[in-house]
C-alpha cells in the first residue's frame, strides 16, 4: 500500500463533468489499496474571473481582501470533488489550506510556506477517508488567508506530500507529461519518460511551464518523486525523480 498525493489542475476540474471524471480516478487509485490525498486548483478560469471581478470594483484592491477572495476558488473545487467522490461510493473529507495546516509568511499574493502540519489530513487518511486539500493557500501568523502566487497549487501538493511522507506526488494536467519542446508548436517534440530535478529547472528557466518552478525546487530539496501526467488520458507521463532512483519502484505507474 502506498501513500499517494494527487494534484489536479484547473483544466482537469474545469466543470462538473470533469470533476466527476477526476473523482473516478481518485477512487480507482484508492481501490487499488492506496491512501490518497488530493490537492485541487480552482475550476478552469475561476481565479482569473475572481481577479477581474475585484478589479472591476477597485483598481487597487487591498491585498488582504484579494487573498481572501482568491482562496474561494479552491474551496469550490475541493468541496465539489468531495461530493463527487461521495457519489462514487467512497468517503472524502475536504480541507481548506488553514484546516490542512499550511502556515505561510505574510506576503499576500506571493506567500511562502513556512510549515505544513497536516494533522487533520493524517487523521482522515488513517480513518480510511480520501482527503481533499485546497491548493494555493495557507494562513499567516495573524490567521488571515494567504495565497502562494499563481500556479501555487503544484507547490501545495509537493509540500503536502513531503509533510505526509508520501511515496509519490502525482501532478495531473492536460498534457501527457513534459516534452522536449511544446508539442503544440513543435510536432516532433518527444515526451521525456524520466528526468532529474536539475534538468527540469534548466528547462523551466527557458520557458517550459508545465510545473511551477518553486514546486520543483521544493521536491528537489526533499527528494520527493513527481509524476506529471494527463488526467484526460492513461498515458504514462513524465517522472521527475532524484538521481539514482529506479523509477519502476514507484507506485501507481500504470
Ligand atoms: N488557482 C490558482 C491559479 O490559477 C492556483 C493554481 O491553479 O495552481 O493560479
Ligand atoms: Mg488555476
Amino acid at each position: 500500500m502506498a501513500l499517494i498525493v494527487q494534484k489536479y489542475g484547473g483544466s482537469s476540474v474545469a466543470d462538473t463533468e470533469s470533476i466527476k471524471r477526476v473523482a473516478k480516478r481518485v477512487v480507482e487509485t484508492e481501490k487499488k489499496g492506496n491512501k490518497v490525498a488530493v490537492v485541487v486548483s480552482a475550476m478552469g478560469d475561476t481565479t482569473d474571473d475572481l481577479i477581474d471581478q475585484a478589479l472591476s470594483i477597485d483598481s487597487n484592491p487591498p491585498e488582504r481582501e484579494m487573498d481572501m477572495l482568491m482562496t474561494a476558488g479552491e474551496r469550490i473545487s475541493m468541496s465539489l470533488l468531495a461530493m463527487a467522490i461521495h457519489a462514487e461510493g467512497s468517503r472524502a473529507h475536504s480541507f481548506t489550506g488553514q484546516q490542512a495546516g499550511f502556515f505561510t509568511d505574510a506576503r499576500y499574493g506571493a506567500a511562502h510556506i513556512k510549515a505544513v502540519r497536516p494533522d487533520r489530513v493524517k487523521n482522515a487518511l488513517s480513518l480510511g477517508d480520501i482527503a481533499i486539500v485546497a491548493g494555493f493557500q495557507g494562513i499567516n501568523a495573524k490567521g488571515d488567508a494567504t495565497t502562494l502566487g499563481r500556479g501555487g497549487s503544484d507547490t501545495s501538493a509537493v509540500a503536502l506530500a513531503v509533510a505526509l511522507g508520501a511515496d509519490i506526488c502525482e501532478i495531473y494536467t492536460d498534457v501527457d507529461g513534459i516534452f522536449t519542446a511544446d508539442p503544440r508548436i513543435v510536432p516532433s517534440a518527444r515526451r521525456i519518460p524520466s528526468i532529474d530535478y536539475e534538468s527540469i529547472l534548466e528547462m523551466a528557466s527557458c520557458g517550459s511551464k508545465v510545473l511551477a518552478l518553486r514546486c520543483v525546487e521544493y521536491a528537489q530539496r526533499f527528494n520527493m518523486p513527481l509524476h506529471v501526467r494527463s488526467s484526460f488520458s492513461r498515458r504514462p507521463g513524465t517522472l521527475v525523480v532524484p538521481d539514482g532512483i529506479a523509477p519502476r519502484t514507484l507506485p501507481n505507474l500504470d
